[in-house]
């Protein structure tokens, strides 16, 4: 995809009558416009003569009216679509398939133009909906449990390839440009490390905040990461962001180590530490917490529970932690703990003071849950093609 600045090179080059065939090649590649700002599509389109209100036109038909081609822009004069239209695209990502749960999480997914797989998954809930999407295609990091680690890192998407995954699932949902009933939530928990994907992440959650646009604030948005310490530390000086969860995985840097690789890099003792420098800047309604997969007989003793309260009290830790069932996946070699386990495990961390909570999994069926995420294609899916509204009811 191209950047901003290269596109106004190629314009310039464009524009240049002696333009070499080589050059004109170059021009193949366009501009994803999905992930530009309102000032970016006003320099945008001013770079070819274009007033300001053009540029926030086409943010809004992009952002607010979710449209997909330049050709549905029909406020926009012919001769504008069709220049867009050579420079530019509003798509990228292509839906292959799409599965619907029997408790209406659907999982989309996608195909970025290079090929490369790309999921997001809609889960309604009775107050909000909320949508996981993915920073990246793959994952670099080896967590042990999770599906999506076998995939290894394929790439980092771009801000307009995240922004496009929430586009294409409201659509999906509620038809295009129809406003959702409910509220919408994002997930960066999703394939991928989103802090290993740091710009574009914040990227395309300030271009998702625009009023005038998706209108999604960082306030409805929560980002998980598996311990990346500098990104943790930088957040902590960003006034306008996102929710942060961390995954611990394991109370210990011997079972963390094993569990989520990470960990020897940035052990348990530096990741808590840049999480208290960021529980310092917390404001009000701001939530900060951890996470825990509880893997049967692996890390769901009462030792285990112990040894997590001892540590998150050693650090004088206030967050809470949410409890994450195991989502089983056919080649990992984990089980979820069962429901007795999971009690007890709780009751541990309450009675040190360390506040808990359950997370019901979605999707399972469709390999939709946390950690399920690897481009399966096993269940049936509905073609993505089908009436929105009727998908709704089935
Ligand atoms: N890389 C980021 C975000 C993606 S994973 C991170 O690690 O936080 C999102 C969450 O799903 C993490 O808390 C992770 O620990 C959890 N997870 C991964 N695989 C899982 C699985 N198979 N079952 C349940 N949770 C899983």
């Amino acid at each position: 995809m191209l950047t901003l600045n290269a596109l106004r090179f190629q314009i310039r080059v464009k524009w240049e009558p002696l333009a070499s065939n080589v050059r004109m090649w170059e021009m193949s590649e366009r501009l994803n416009l999905t992930g530009c700002s309102v000032n970016e599509l006003i320099e945008f389109v001013g770079s070819f003569g274009e007033q300001a209100y053009r540029g926030r036109q086409i943010f809004a038909a992009i952002q607010h009216r979710r449209l997909k081609n330049f050709g549905e822009m029909t406020d926009v004069p012919k001769a504008l679509r069709e220049r867009l239209n050579a420079l530019a695209t509003v798509s990228t990502l292509t839906v292959e398939s799409r599965y619907v749960s029997e408790d209406g999480t659907r999982r989309f997914l996608m195909k970025t133009q290079d090929n490369l797989p790309v999921e997001t998954v809609f889960i309604p809930e009775e107050h909000r909906d909320t949508i996981c999407f993915s920073s990246q295609s793959g994952c670099p990091l080896q967590c042990t449990f999770c599906l999506t680690a076998q995939l290894g890192l394929l790439r980092s998407l771009s801000a307009g390839e995240i922004v496009e995954q929430i586009i294409i699932a409201l659509n999906d949902v509620y038809g295009v440009g129809v406003q959702p009933p409910r509220g919408t939530n994002l997930v960066g928990m999703g394939a991928g490390e989103p802090f290993l994907n740091f710009e574009e992440l914040m990227k395309a959650l300030r271009v998702m905040a625009d009023p005038q646009g998706l209108f999604i604030v960082p306030n409805r948005v929560t980002v998980s990461t598996a311990g990346v310490v500098p990104r943790i530390l930088e957040l902590a000086e960003i006034p306008d962001r996102p929710h942060l969860a961390i995954s611990l995985g394991a109370p210990t840097d011997k079972q963390r180590n094993e569990l989520m690789p990470i960990n020897k890099k940035w052990p348990l003792d530096e990741l808590l530490a840049a999480c208290k420098e960021f529980e310092k800047t917390l404001k009000a309604g701001e939530k900060f917490t951890f996470e825990y997969v509880l893997l049967d007989g692996v890390n769901d003793s009462d030792e285990h529970a112990r040894q997590l309260a001892n540590l998150l009290n050693r650090h004088d830790m206030h967050a809470k932690v949410n409890l994450i069932p195991h989502n089983p996946a056919d080649p990992l070699p984990y089980r979820p703990s069962p429901a007795e386990r999971v009690t007890q495990f709780q009751s541990i961390l309450e009675s040190k003071g360390v506040r808990s909570f359950v997370r019901r999994p979605r999707g399972r069926d469709i390999f939709a849950a946390c950690g399920q995420l690897a481009a399966r294609r096993e269940t049936n899916p509905i073609p993505s093609n089908i009436d929105p509204v009727m998908a709704q009811v089935s």
